[in-house]
């Protein structure tokens, strides 16, 4: 049976790694929070105390963890890189930062280690299903050695070379946020003109103007006022600055983006810190007063 070490088990990683104990993987894994750890040895994995007790005798290490600080203090730690076997794989699958990705590629590879990014997008639901899109960031071989696993968990894209998928990653919520922005105030500007929101959204849905908030979001937590997608918003936040920054790093001003950043950090320092990102689109309707 392969070995799989999951390091991060929060509302993406631990339906991720429930999937891959249903696939026949002997799962080991490592998160700060005791609830999480417990979660696992409920699905038949097994939980340990430290990130190098998980990946010991792993073929492939699998990070899900916050942001680009956490995966290198994880992976950089010399306990972990000494229990890191020479034919084991480090799969980055956290939003992280495209360049920060590439530059800890070369050290773990001066390691001996070898490291590909595979964020997602999906969220909780495609995690439980197995439907995430996977967008993988590796040379050909590594991305065929890295698929074996990964497509257990959803659809895999190679984007590119070590760095693609987070880059993808990024500018993909960059573009999520964005319509989640706009389709709030549209919406709620229909709203007070006297269109029913649901019948306003199917319209939209029928039209040009749909997207992932207006067919997801807005139907499924936004007008139900659960705000319960289990994607913060502070994580959101994280992602659009590493998009923006990445256009800025390419020679590109992306004022659209950078005005887009500038309302959703708005947002994250009225709102609670564990705020669902969905909730940006109740904060519009209470900015947008004249
Ligand atoms: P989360 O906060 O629910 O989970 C993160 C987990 O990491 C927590 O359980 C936390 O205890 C653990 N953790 C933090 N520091 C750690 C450490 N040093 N060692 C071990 N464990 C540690 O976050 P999430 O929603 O699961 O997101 C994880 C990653 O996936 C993020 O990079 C996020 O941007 C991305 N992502 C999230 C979603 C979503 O819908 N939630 C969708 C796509 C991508």
């Amino acid at each position: 049976m392969s070995t799989v070490a999951f390091i991060g088990l929060g509302n993406m990683g631990s339906p991720m790694a429930r999937r891959l104990i249903d696939a026949g993987y002997e799962v080991r894994g490592f998160d700060l929070s005791d609830d999480a750890r417990a979660g696992l040895v409920d699905a038949s994995g097994l939980a340990f105390e430290s990130p190098a007790e998980a990946i010991a005798g792993a073929s492939t290490v699998i990070l899900m963890l916050p942001n680009s600080n956490i995966v290198e203090s994880v992976i950089t730690d010399t306990e972990v890189t000494a229990a890191i076997d020479d034919d084991t794989m480090v799969i980055d699958m956290s939003s992280s930062e495209p360049l920060r990705t590439k530059a800890l590629e070369q050290l773990l590879a001066s390691a001996g280690v070898r490291l590909v990014d595979a964020p997602v997008s999906g969220g909780v639901k495609g995690a439980e299903t197995g439907t995430l899109t996977i967008m993988v960031g590796a040379n050909d071989q590594d991305f065929d050695r890295a698929s074996e696993v990964l497509r257990h968990l959803g659809t895999v894209r190679h984007a590119g070379q070590v760095g693609a998928g987070h880059a993808a990653k990024a500018l993909n919520n960059l573009m999520s946020a964005t319509h989640l922005l706009v389709s709030s105030e549209a919406i709620h500007t229909g709203c007070r003109f006297g269109i029913d929101p649901e019948l306003l959204l199917q319209i939209v849905n029928g039209s040009s103007g749909r997207s992932g908030s207006t067919e997801n979001k807005w139907p499924n937590f936004i007008l139900p006022e659960t705000y319960d997608s289990g994607f913060a918003l502070k994580l959101m936040v994280k992602d659009m600055k590493i998009a923006v920054e990445l256009a800025n790093q390419v020679g590109i001003e992306a004022a659209l983006g950078n005005s887009a950043v500038e309302l959703w950090e708005q947002a994250a320092h009225a709102l609670p810190d564990t705020a669902d990102h969905t909730e940006i689109a109740r904060w519009v309707s209470e900015m947008s007063n004249l």
